[in-house]
């Protein structure tokens, strides 16, 4: 079954909308099949967006998801990939319809409540970055 790697950003913990996003996820059909709770160091952050690390706001993006614990997530579904960033809605939360996850609560293009895998190499890739063998049930 497909997976995808979520990451719960800072600003979702600082709007109390934690509760709320994985909700969404559940409510859609959605299982967490892994979960974690930690900080991102530069190193990863680096590898993370290693496709964005050389433009100039890259370094406010590090310090804004260093800026407090983020909470990993692996979600299982069908079609899990293109669903969950449907219901996230595009990167600039200023550009995303109501109702979706980003149009509800994010605030401009950084600050914007949840990361999600945008293709099944990615999603790959990312499960591996963030989880461990054996810490995907
Ligand atoms: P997405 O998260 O939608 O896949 P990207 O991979 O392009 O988008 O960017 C990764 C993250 O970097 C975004 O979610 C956002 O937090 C931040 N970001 C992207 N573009 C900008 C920008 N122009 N200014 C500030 N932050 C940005």
């Amino acid at each position: 079954m497909e997976k995808t790697l979520i990451i719960l950003k800072p600003d979702a913990f600082q709007k109390r909308k934690v509760g709320a996003t994985i909700d969404r996820f559940e409510q859609a059909g959605f299982k967490i099949v892994g979960a974690k709770l930690t900080k991102l160091s530069s190193a990863k952050l680096r590898e993370h967006y290693a496709h964005i690390a050389d433009k100039p706001f890259f370094p406010e993006i590090e310090d804004f998801m260093s800026s407090r614990s983020v909470l990993v997530m692996a979600l299982q579904g069908k079609g899990v990939i293109d669903r969950v960033r449907s219901l996230v809605g595009p990167t600039n939360s200023m550009q995303a319809a109501a109702g979706t996850i980003r149009g509800d609560w994010g605030t401009d293009v950084m600050h914007n409540i949840v990361h999600a895998s945008d293709s099944p190499e990615s999603a790959a890739a990312e499960l591996k970055r963030f989880f461990a063998e054996g810490e995907v049930y």
